[in-house]
């Protein structure tokens, strides 16, 4: 039988469904990992023995490969170190620290500090890389339970203006998971067909299935902000979506979903560098589109946009976090500590 489009999805076809849709799987819970090593929960198998499950090996006599599996303590276990690390370098846990709290004002805010990390850029660079490990073993986990009938699901809501940084978060902090357990979507200008519906209707598609972490690459929120900046509906439209957003929200998060929403800001003078830095190199200048430009310009509006987001939208069970982003290590080191608390909760 076809697939239809709300079926097709990576996270939530089972490795070894034939096309008829019948599993020949002896047990729905095993998944296989992007590296090809086939995990099964510890109550289910027989095998070489890890912390936590049981890996056997796609070819035989590779075992070789062992070490690439980063090595996995038990749930909480795991948690417990890690955070045990994280307390040792933050001054606070990253969702305290970076939460939008009354009060908060983007015109004030600093863009070229690195609040509440004690370890300087040098350090980041090696915690990134054992908390990466401990990320993808979360990350792991939840993509287990969620093929073996578990709801829930973690989207990263990333905005930011142009220049903020939101590929390189994508790069740097989604590219630590297995990317079979990653459902991307970038949203740009609505098509005719996005159009022709109400505009939840493309977001709701592009959640997370269960198990999966979800990355937005720009969101609904554009749906107030660039949107309310060039007047593409009238105000009486847009001011009535932060409302609908939260519902939405809400109603998501019901589902088993834990939304970690993202803001990346860089001061203006940040964005002319990295905006003209894309114009000089080579490498860099597919990124640019003279309408960057021109959006650089309505900065202030953008900034009073942001604003009501912030006033509007952070609730308490899908909280802001605005994130200084003029030093990139720190926007990433603080995307993935978000990433692991909100895999914690
Ligand atoms: P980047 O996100 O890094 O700017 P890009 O420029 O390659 O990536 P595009 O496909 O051009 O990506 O889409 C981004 C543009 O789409 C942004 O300028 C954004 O404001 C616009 N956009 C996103 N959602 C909407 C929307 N609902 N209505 C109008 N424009 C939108």
């Amino acid at each position: 039988p076809r697939v239809s489009g709300s079926e097709w999805s990576t996270a939530a076809t089972p490795n070894n469904t034939e096309s008829d849709g019948s599993s020949t799987a002896p047990d729905a819970a095993s998944f296989t990992s992007i590296s090809g090593w086939t995990f099964t929960p510890k109550y289910l198998s027989v095998g070489r023995r890890v912390r936590g499950g049981v890996l056997r090996s796609p070819e035989p006599g590779r075992n070789h490969h062992d070490e690439r599996v980063p090595r996995t303590g038990s749930g909480r276990r795991w948690s417990r170190r890690r955070i045990a690390m994280a307390h040792d370098r933050w001054k606070k846990p990253a969702h305290e620290l970076l939460r939008v709290n009354e009060g908060f004002r983007l015109e004030a805010f600093d863009a070229t500090r690195t609040p509440g990390w004690k370890g300087g850029s040098p350090g980041a660079v090696k915690y990134m890389k054992k908390q990466g490990v401990a990320l993808a073993d979360l990350q792991e986990r939840l993509f287990a339970d969620g093929r073996s009938g578990g709801h829930r699901s973690v989207l990263l809501v990333l905005q930011g203006m142009d220049g903020a940084g939101k590929g390189g978060i994508v790069r740097h902090v989604i590219g630590l998971v297995d990317p079979q357990a990653v459902q991307h979507h970038a949203f740009g200008p609505p098509t005719r067909v996005e159009l022709s519906h109400n505009y939840l209707w493309r977001i709701r598609r592009a959640l997370p299935t269960p198990g999966a972490l979800g990355v937005f690459d720009r969101s609904q929120y554009e749906d107030v902000l660039v949107v309310r900046v060039h007047d593409l509906v009238p105000e009486a439209v847009w001011s009535k979506r932060y409302d609908e957003i939260n519902a939405f929200e809400a109603k998501v998060a019901e589902a088993g979903t834990v939304i970690v929403k993202v803001a990346l800001v860089i001061t203006a003078d940040e964005q002319k560098r990295r905006l003209s830095r894309r114009l000089r190199l080579p490498d860099k200048y597919w990124k640019y589109k003279p309408r960057d430009a021109d959006e650089r310009a309505l900065w202030p509006a953008y900034r009073d946009a942001y604003q009501s987001v912030f006033d509007k939208t952070s609730t308490d069970v899908a909280p802001w976090h605005v994130i200084p982003a003029n030093e990139k290590w720190y926007a990433r080191l603080a995307v993935t500590e978000l990433l692991l608390e909100a895999f914690e909760t």
